[in-house]
């Protein structure tokens, strides 16, 4: 969230980005869909040269901070970024919350302005796969397609979507929506907004590119969130 003292430049109300939660996963499914370059080739016709630490500067602490360049080099082994991205701080912070992290960027120029991700113990198996996460909503926003919006939400992707619609998860969560049931439970309207909310295509997407990340460079941290869920 984009409050007053993280910084300036964004204003309380005008926030909404991500708020990310932990669900759901993709990567364990019986029917995983295997990655396809061409979903993601028309978005990025620039030269990708630049690797992950020259766009991020990663500010966490700890052995958190190590496990984040191993992050940036799992990233670079499966693709580059556009030169002359601004760079954008990697913070850490403790919030007795469900948002594992999230992407701040201005509210009107849609500038990626900062990552956080949340450290409190409730989320301390999901460090690693909330920050490829994280870092897939800037590769939306601010890599592929056109910079100031998101390239999930164009029609390039639908094929992309069509995959993701056919897994497991995803499936089941439409379900729920669709009986008002989860895992025989009644949903709670609460409940019902979060999976709404799983759902769209943002967060899709960043799942889906967490778990890319993950398993494309075989990032244990990365997959044992994934395998955690
Ligand atoms: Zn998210």
């Amino acid at each position: 969230m984009l409050y007053g003292t993280r910084t300036t430049e964004a204003h309380p109300g005008e926030d909404y980005n991500c708020r990310c939660w932990a669900e759901p996963a993709f990567g364990d499914e019986p029917d995983t869909k295997p990655w396809k370059d061409e979903w993601t080739a028309t978005g990025s016709e620039q030269s990708l040269s630049a690797g992950a630490s020259d766009v991020f500067n990663n500010q966490a602490t700890g052995s958190f901070k190590s496990s984040i360049k191993d992050i940036f080099s799992s990233i670079d082994s499966a693709h580059g970024f556009k030169k002359n991205i601004d760079v954008v701080p990697i913070n850490e912070y403790r919030d007795y919350s469900g948002t594992g992290g999230t992407l701040g960027y201005h509210p009107l120029t849609k500038n990626p302005v900062f990552i956080e991700i949340n450290k409190h113990p409730v989320h301390k198996d999901f460090l690693e796969l909330n920050t490829a996460h994280e870092i897939g909503h800037f590769v939306d926003l601010e890599v592929l397609g056109n910079k100031g919006s998101f390239y999930s939400e164009t029609p390039f992707m639908s094929e992309f979507f069509l995959a993701i619609e056919e897994t497991n998860p995803v499936q089941k969560l439409r379900e729920a929506l669709r009986t008002g049931l989860f895992r025989n439970d009644l949903l709670r309207q609460d409940r019902r907004n979060h999976i709404r909310y799983l759902l769209n295509k943002q967060e899709l997407w960043a799942r889906a590119y967490s778990q890319y990340i993950g398993t494309k460079s075989k990032n244990k941290k990365i997959l044992d969130g994934v395998k955690k869920h």
